[in-house]
């Protein structure tokens, strides 16, 4: 029976919680011990009970529905070096930690990989240093490893859906509604700025389930000579239908095919030069990731808690450590890595303006 851990980090997404409930009931129901490690691997590396915590069946009561992540989520720097990820690896074992299920973006999970691949030389330092016991040392030869992806710009690779995205885009849309009603009002338009980072995902889904007029996203863009007659043109046309409003959604990682950052003061720029609008920029900012999870991320979150668990338990020092996806409904184990090295290349393709790779490589399954 395996001591298993649950780790949130990097920006917080609404279902996080769901998947710390999830793991802790799961373990727990299969005979093991649960903890949690509280402000990402900030936690790892400063350890003790306080940080990793054993977690009871009614420690997580009632949290499921919660946005947020309760047990903390932080960046750490001294993680990214070895001496944080030694102190790290002593932490778990002094806490007996052998498993560790980490919810969080491609950093978090890079981190996560990383400690795994180099817990053979960590433990064997510590031991050679008399930091560890040789029993110690036999008993933590094994460290599993799992990712679940927790965050809000759905842009990880082999898996449909990360946790957090769907209610980032539902808050954005009721965003949108709101201020549907007054720019309608007011014949005005609107320059909505979403999150995503380089990633188009909310923008594109914002868009197309609000109707708006138009949308930049980084995975598709036009010259800097051309997107403002392009978004003019299209304007223009709704409006001379007898269209009141104007919605334009902008992602935050929006450019142009020469890599120019188009902003929404920009946007908001033309409309008023060019076609004479009373224009506003709302960035919604944090909203997108507050509030409580949508239903769908309370159950996609819950199924990879309970996948997550599961794989740990069947994994042996062979097994590469697998990343709970979501591909066509169905809840999937998927290489960590090959995962997150598809996702790396997909932000590669977009800096060197080769959109069609990114893509393609979005939707592939693996790197030839
Ligand atoms: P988000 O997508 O919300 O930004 P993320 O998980 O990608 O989430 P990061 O800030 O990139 O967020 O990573 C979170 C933490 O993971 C870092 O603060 C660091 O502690 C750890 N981490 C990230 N990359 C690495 C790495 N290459 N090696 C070791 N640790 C890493």
């Amino acid at each position: 029976k395996r001591n298993i851990a649950v780790m949130t980090s990097g920006g917080d997404a609404p279902g996080m919680n769901a998947v710390v409930y999830a793991v802790v009931r799961t373990a727990i129901f299969k005979g093991c011990k649960a903890f949690a490690v509280k402000e990402g691997y900030e936690g790892l590396v400063r350890g003790g009970p306080q940080y990793i915590t054993e977690m009871e069946w009614q420690d997580v009561r009632g949290i499921l529905s919660e946005g947020g992540t309760n047990i903390g989520t932080a960046r750490c720097m001294s993680f990214r070096e070895r001496p944080g990820r030694v102190q790290a690896c002593k932490n778990m074992i002094d806490a007996g930690i052998d498993a560790l299920i980490v919810c969080g973006g491609d950093g978090s999970l890079t981190g996560a990989d990383k400690l795994r691949s180099e817990w053979p030389s960590l433990i064997k330092e510590l031991r050679d240093n008399n930091q560890i016991t040789e029993e110690q040392y036999i008993k933590h030869k094994q460290l599993n490893i799992c990712g679940i992806v927790g965050s809000i710009d759905n842009d990880m690779a082999t898996t449909d859906a990360t946790v957090g995205a769907y209610s980032a885009l539902a808050r954005i849309c009721k965003a949108v509604d709101y201020i549907d009603a007054t720019a309608n009002s007011h014949s005005r338009a609107f320059v909505v700025e979403v999150m995503g980072r380089n990633c188009g995902w909310l923008a594109l889904m914002a868009g197309i389930a609000t109707s708006a007029d138009y949308i930049f996203i980084p995975e598709k863009p036009s010259s800097s000579k051309d997107w403002q007659d392009q978004m003019c043109e299209i304007v223009a046309t709704h409006r001379a239908h007898g269209k009141r409003k104007t919605i334009v959604i902008v992602a935050e990682g929006a450019i142009t095919s020469d890599l120019k950052h188009i902003s929404s003061k920009e946007v908001k720029d033309v409309l008023v030069e060019r076609l004479n609008l009373d224009t506003r920029v709302t960035t919604l900012g944090h909203v997108q990731r507050g509030g409580t999870p949508v239903v769908f991320d309370r159950i996609l979150a819950s199924l990879q808690g309970v996948e997550a668990v599961k794989a740990v338990l069947d994994c042996d020092e062979n097994t590469p450590s697998p990343l709970i996806g979501l591909k066509e409904h169905k809840i999937v184990r998927r290489p960590l890595m090959e995962a997150v090295k598809i996702t790396k290349s997909v932000a590669d393709a977009i800096q060197t303006s080769d959109f069609e790779k990114a893509m393609a490589l979005r939707d592939s399954e693996f790197i030839e």
